[in-house]
């Protein structure tokens, strides 16, 4: 049996990969389940999968849950916090910890089940955007190993000779191409500053969590998942290009040195990246529909638009910077989204407080974790000191 905690269990990765696990209980068991606050769905996902141990990050709704656990009758222990969130990611049973926490909040229990030499699962795209050297670096040291979660970096692992690691110019890899659906305002005509959050969740091909799915409308989820390929590829930026795909079939590309290239096609569902790393390097059923050529019938690709999208010019940007620079982008990025989910942010003004936070914040070196958790904390301030600002008609 294979043990797996999901570190953000509640979210729409971790009820993907519970759907995945549940194909096959002769085979997997989970060991952990951690959520933010959702008692309910944590309560009712440990009632039906009976992990070991079940960690909210919330202390009060941790008391929730072990509440109604007891009621219940079931046995799960629970914890709470980020010690909680920690002790779930390092337990010695799991073999495995698919890392679904959104944003900055998973990078700590993330780095622990690295420092555990767990097989990791990552989803958590922003982790590694934020630490990206120190962050393979342990991989190396404690001989974990990563997988990509992310449907692209999949792909492009998939379409990677087992070799890669080597690096990519000895295998013949001339370029990475990301795809991208170009998000729900690809082709809205006007301006986008009076979009509002339901239309930027309105995803065209994918059903994600709120916080990602404004990522995509901005683009900024392709600029993060740039410089995830970088990390998880030791792939140079000039190596890596984007190519607006609006079906979402091909997922990613690899061009090598002889002119092939190659892709990997699946239907948008993240349980075919999921089923992939958590059976790698053997395959499982995953429960998603399985592709029909005949009705996907043609593929377009087109260049991004980076005047239309900035985001994704902004984090070329802080690839290339470098040291804090993405750090900087994510925490300032993350603050910005939130404002906008609450309405008290233009969908227009998110770039502006990213670069605002990037000018305001030159890149310093980040080689250890409390540098980047220092550079995370005051984009965090800049950010909001430049949303509060406006809201009163301060030109930021
Ligand atoms: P989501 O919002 O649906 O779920 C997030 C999960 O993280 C929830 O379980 C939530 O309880 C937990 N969480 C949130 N804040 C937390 C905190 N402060 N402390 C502890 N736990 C916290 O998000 P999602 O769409 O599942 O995305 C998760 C990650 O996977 C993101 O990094 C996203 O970029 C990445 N990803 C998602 C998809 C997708 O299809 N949803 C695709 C590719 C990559
Ligand atoms: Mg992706």
């Amino acid at each position: 049996m294979i043990g797996v905690t999901i570190l953000g269990a509640t979210g729409s990765i971790g009820v993907n990969t519970l759907d995945v696990l549940a194909r096959r209980p002769d085979r997997y068991r989970v060991v952990a389940l951690t959520a933010n606050s959702d008692v309910d769905r944590l309560f009712e996902q440990c009632l039906l999968h009976g992990p070991d141990l079940a960690v909210m990050a919330d202390a009060a709704a941790a008391e929730r849950l072990e509440r109604k656990l007891v009621e219940a009758g079931c046995v799960t222990r629970v914890a709470s916090g980020v010690e909680g969130l920690c002790l779930a990611a390092g337990l010695p049973e799991a073999d495995c910890v698919m890392a679904a926490i959104v944003g900055a909040a998973g990078l700590v229990p993330t780095l622990t089940a690295v420092r555990a030499g767990k097989r990791i699962l990552l989803a958590n795209k922003e982790a590694l955007v934020m630490a990206g050297p120190l962050f393979m670096e342990e991989v190396r040291a404690n001989g974990a190993v990563l997988l990509p979660i992310d449907s692209e970096h999949n792909a492009v692992f998939q379409c990677l000779p087992a070799e890669y690691s080597r690096g990519l110019s000895r295998v013949g890899v001339r370029r990475i191409l990301l795809t991208s659906s170009g998000g729900p305002f690809r082709q809205r005509p006007r301006l986008l500053r009076d979009v509002k959050p339901e239309q930027a969740c309105a995803h065209p091909n994918w059903v994600m969590g709120r916080k990602i799915s404004v990522d995509s409308a901005t683009m900024m989820n392709k600029g993060l998942e740039v410089i995830e390929a970088k990390w998880l590829f030791d792939a140079d930026p000039d190596m890596i290009d984007v190519v607006v795909h609006p079906q979402s079939v091909i997922h990613s590309l690899v061009e090598y040195l002889d002119g092939s290239m190659l892709a990997q096609l699946a239907s948008p569902d993240m349980r075919i990246p999921i089923a992939h790393a958590l059976a790698w390097p053997e395959r499982m059923e995953s429960g998603a529909e399985r592709l029909n050529l005949f009705d996907v019938a043609r593929l377009d690709f087109e260049a991004p638009d980076l005047e239309r999208f900035p985001c994704l010019r902004i984090a070329f940007e802080a690839v290339r910077a470098g040291g804090t620079a993405p750090a900087v982008m994510n925490a300032a990025n993350e603050v910005a989204v939130h404002a906008f989910l609450e309405h008290r942010l233009l969908f227009t003004d998110i770039p502006a407080v990213v670069e605002a936070a990037l000018t305001a914040l030159p890149a310093r070196a980040a080689t250890t974790l409390d540098m980047v958790l220092e550079a995370d904390r005051e984009a965090r301030a800049c950010a909001g000191k430049w949303i509060q600002d406006s809201a009163l008609g301060v030109m930021p």
